[in-house]
């Protein structure tokens, strides 16, 4: 091999493009966020938890995620109002988890500002494939 300083250049840019992207997951359901947790992790994303709205917007707020996944039902703050007041003061992508996939659900959450949702049970594939989606991937 030869000694290119140029090319070890390359290598740190290279690396620090690949940086992985921090997830926050605000889910009160344990169940769901270590399912949502081994799915995340396993494929190379960097996990952020929250277990209620009001953490949840801290932590928005405070870490700047590339991404967050919002469940609708928490114990405190509804998501979508937790949504409204993220998006207030930032332009993270954020999509709902929601449990009862309705008619008329994804209009409430596109109405909160979220960008999308996804309904529960979770599936690993449309997870993944949302995400690529959103973060561009
Ligand atoms: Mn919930």
């Amino acid at each position: 091999m030869i000694n290119n300083p140029s090319l070890s250049l390359n290598n740190d840019r290279v690396r620090e493009a690949q940086m992985p992207k921090r997830i926050l997951c605000v889910e009160d359901n344990p169940q769901n966020m270590r399912l949502v947790r081994k799915i995340l992790v396993h494929h190379g994303y960097e996990v952020l938890e929250a277990e209620d709205g009001n953490t949840g917007i801290a932590l928005a707020l405070n870490e700047k995620p590339d991404l967050i996944l919002m469940d609708v039902n928490l114990p405190d703050i509804d998501g979508l109002e937790a949504t409204s007041i993220i998006k207030a003061q930032s332009s993270v992508p954020i999509l709902a988890l929601t449990a009862n996939a309705m008619y008329g659900d994804e209009e409430r959450c596109l109405a909160a500002g979220c960008d999308g949702y996804i309904s529960k049970p979770v599936s690993k594939n449309i997870l993944l494939d949302k995400l690529v989606s959103v973060l561009g991937e």
